[in-house]
């Protein structure tokens, strides 16, 4: 059992990576090997309670180390003093506090992610640039789009099946988008091979594939997480995030002969996470499923009413729980080809760091808890029997 370790640095690189913006102004003073010293406004701090009338400045045109949203939310705590003062006093102020929460390391590599990406982006020639932008028609079949545009428990169980619980599939590709972005991929590759760019792979398992956000495919991405797979979410994983999620990682991964094979027995950095078959042709290659466990439980026996195999088909989504341990069988001829969008959630991940509890998706801890449960009604029931007969 694999926890894909790496795979969450190299997340972490993406999902932050979109929420800084540039070089740092560089203005705070360092102390070498010991990090950052704050001596101008160590002794400042924000407000308990927002100013809420008071109207932030817009921060977008600036190069900054943090997202521009970040600093606007950030100024209406700001000591009422600073309210009015200059958009640099303010910005000056609002870095030395957030830089004390982001540690130097961590900028280090967002920053060499961004510049990584920028390399390619800047260098590759898109083939199908309509695949770059949200086209709703042109991406999904109408079934699906039906069913979001309804938004309803009702408009999705409509179009979906699950065959084992927690584990949702559905027809959501039209083959022509399926066809445009294989030849996106393999386009990608090429100018990969061509160039001798170092790509960085999708996660430690695999050894195949692309990182499609890396070659400027995140903004369509991020929206097919807003507007589709968020509010289908919503409704079937409350429990782990699934109506705020709010950050992605976006892939493609490639089985076959000179491909990786098969993918071990893991659970995905995710909260949820949609794999669409894109194609080509293959035997083999089916997604087996083991139940959904938290840290403490990952390697926790399966029991048999959660062992269940999918085979993919073209076009037709698999959405599950991250935390739902799963595998790839050996895709023994042809190649296959699955998109992945690891959707995860800021909000969950900071309660999860407080909540003991995690019976509302993990089994084992279901298990455990219902027989907590059983265990103090046959106890109760006994000494009221005891209390019975002693009373006679
Ligand atoms: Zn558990």
């Amino acid at each position: 059992m694999s926890q894909d370790g790496a795979t969450a640095m190299d997340w972490k690189k993406d999902g932050q990576s979109t929420n800084s913006t540039g070089n740092g102004m560089g203005n705070c003073v360092r102390n070498g090997s010991n990090g950052v010293v704050y001596p101008p406004y160590a002794s400042h701090r924000l407000r308990l309670n927002p100013s809420v009338d008071h109207k932030p400045d817009n921060y977008d045109d600036l190069q900054l180390d943090f997202s521009p949203l970040l600093f606007s939310s950030l100024e209406r705590y700001l000591p009422p003093a600073l309210l009015n003062s200059s958009r640099d006093q303010k910005v000056h102020f609002m870095r030395e506090i957030l830089l004390r929460y982001f540690p130097e390391g961590e900028r280090t590599r967002v920053q060499k992610h961004r510049e990584y990406r920028q390399k390619i982006i800047s260098n590759y020639q898109p083939l199908h640039r309509e695949l770059y932008t949200m086209h709703a028609q042109n991406f999904f079949v109408p079934s699906f789009l039906k069913a979001i545009s309804e938004n309803s428990e009702e408009s999705f169980r409509n179009i979906m099946s699950e065959p084992s619980p927690g584990v949702f599939t559905f027809e959501m590709l039209q083959p022509r988008f399926c066809e445009m972005l294989l030849a996106e991929v393999e386009n990608f590759e090429r100018w990969v091979r061509e160039t001798k760019f170092r790509i960085m792979r999708p996660n430690t398992m695999n050894r195949f594939g692309a990182v499609l956000d890396d070659f400027g495919l995140d903004a369509m991405l991020e929206k097919l997480m807003e507007d589709f797979i968020r509010p289908i979410s919503r409704v079937f994983f409350t429990e782990v995030g699934g109506s705020t999620l709010d950050s992605h990682h976006g892939f493609v991964v490639e089985y076959g002969m000179d491909r990786d094979v098969d993918l071990g027995f893991h659970v995905d950095d995710s909260e949820v996470t949609l794999n669409v078959c894109l194609g080509k042709q293959f035997s083999g290659g089916e997604l087996f499923f083991r139940g959904v466990r938290c840290e403490k439980h990952v390697n926790v026996e399966t029991q048999p009413e959660e062992i269940f195999d999918y085979a993919h088909t073209v076009g037709r989504a698999v959405l599950h729980r991250g935390r739902h341990r799963h595998g790839a069988r050996a895709t023994t001829s042809g190649q296959r080809i699955n998109l992945l969008l690891w959707c995860r959630s800021s909000v969950f991940r900071e309660i999860r760091k407080h909540q003991k509890d995690t019976s509302s998706w993990c089994a084992e801890c279901q298990r455990n808890k219902k027989e907590r449960q059983r265990q103090a009604v046959a106890a109760t029931k006994l000494e009221l029997l005891k209390r019975g007969s002693s009373a006679i």
